[in-house]
């Protein structure tokens, strides 16, 4: 088996104490939640009085540190999880700040791209980008120019999600709010917080964040919640999503869990776990795909937001090799070749692996980039730890990676 190296142990070791505090919190939460077998059962129809989804939302909201939150398989992703935050909280004639480009999905919501239906900007509501930074100082000018009382609603992604950038540590997004806020106490600051959840031992909320969104199918859902997407915040923008999501008077009261909550708590239940094997395979990578000279982001040793894993190949061959590699490594579909091909909203062909039991999961091995120069890939995920040193394994000739 591969040896690893002292000083990537060490860093496995801080890892383990991210999982042990997030585990402590989970379990906390479970225990505040007083769950039982009983909130196991098969909810259908209107799902009234459905106490696995009621305690569901106890245990996240209890986990984030929120009022409320809102956890339903009829939020099918993390787009449209975000897409309900915006839409709840957001009236015609109110201006979007987004911090950082967009994330890919993200643009059409807002209609910087696309058809322009059922968009943020067909509703009225227009955006403003301003540029990533987390210099204070730029900070300070930034949000002084941009930011008045009548600004509502400050949008940040924690991950770097398919830029190259850093993603933002919660220290970071704690500053982003203190000197946000300054300019208007009452700006509701929303976090895309998917790849970011249980990275760190804290979150968005206990930095002062009003609304946290993510998807079932990364993180916090361990790949055994088969599919949804979250919500977590303060309780009048949770009515307000919920609100939106049902019905105005009807909110949270409705929405039948479908036999799944014992799927979603089982894999919050794992996911401190879990994140934290997607984390270690990620310095695992960086580390060893450094030292065969590919460009990482970030590398091994950095402080990371996310668990999302930057790799430029500069080689196309290098790039292809790789995300072939992770897709032999799947445990579904490993036997398919991944080749490049052209996805609708997508402008340049895109090479992909995702061989999870979950369809689309992306806390399962899982790898994607656009097959361009400077061929970069963004790989996340992993389940278990020895699945990713299987992967630097399958990597040693391509690569020509020393074990030492
Ligand atoms: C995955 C992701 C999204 C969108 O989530 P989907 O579930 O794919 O819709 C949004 N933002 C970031 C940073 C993500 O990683």
């Amino acid at each position: 088996m591969l040896n690893i190296p002292h000083e990537v142990k060490k860093q496995f070791e801080i890892i383990d104490t991210i999982i042990y505090t997030n585990a402590k919190k989970v379990q906390r939460a479970f225990g505040e939640a007083r769950i039982s077998q009983s909130d196991f059962s098969y909810v259908t129809g209107y799902g009234y009085g459905d106490t696995g989804r009621e305690k569901t939302e106890k245990v996240f909201a209890s986990f984030f540190g929120a009022e409320d939150a809102l956890v339903r398989p009829q939020i099918v992703s993390g787009t449209h999880a975000i897409t309900l935050g915006l839409f709840a909280i957001l009236r015609p004639g109110d201006e979007l700040l987004v911090f950082g480009n967009p994330y890919k999905t993200f643009e059409e919501v807002i209609g910087k791209r696309g058809k322009n239906q059922g968009s943020l900007k067909e509703w009225g509501i227009s955006y403003k980008i301003l540029p990533f930074t987390t210099n204070l100082n730029e900070l300070e000018i930034i949000f002084q120019n941009n930011i008045s009382s009548k600004t509502k609603l400050l949008f940040l992604q924690k991950s770097r999600g398919y830029e190259l950038r850093p993603s933002l540590l919660n220290e970071e997004i704690k500053l982003i709010i203190k000197i946000a806020k300054k300019y208007n106490p009452n700006l509701i600051v929303f976090v895309d917080n998917c790849y970011g959840e249980m990275v760190e031992t804290t979150e968005p909320i206990e930095m002062g964040a009003d609304l946290v969104a993510g998807s079932l199918i990364k993180n916090l859902g361990a790949g055994i919640a088969p599919t949804g997407g979250y919500l977590a915040g303060k309780r009048e923008l949770i009515e307000q999503a919920a609100y939106r999501l049902t019905a105005p008077g009807l909110g949270k009261e409705v929405g039948p869990s479908l036999g799944i909550a014992r799927n979603i708590l089982q894999g919050f239940y794992f996911a401190p776990k879990v994140v934290g094997e997607a984390h270690k395979i990620a310095v695992l990578l960086a580390y060893f795909l450094e030292l065969a000279g590919i460009e990482v982001l970030p590398g091994p040793f950095a402080k990371r937001g996310d668990i999302v894993q930057t790799l430029i190949f500069h080689e196309k061959d290098k790039m292809l090799n790789f995300v072939q590699s992770v897709q032999k490594i799947s445990p579904i579909d490993n036997f398919v070749t991944i080749e490049p091909s052209l996805l609708p909203g997508y402008d340049a062909p895109v090479v992909m692996a995702s061989g999870s039991f979950v369809s689309g999961s992306s806390i399962d091995l899982s790898a994607d980039g656009p097959f361009v120069p400077p061929y970069i890939v963004y790989y996340q995920g992993g389940i278990a730890l020895e699945y990713g040193i299987m992967l630097v394994e399958s990597l040693s000739d391509k690569f020509s990676i020393n074990y030492f």
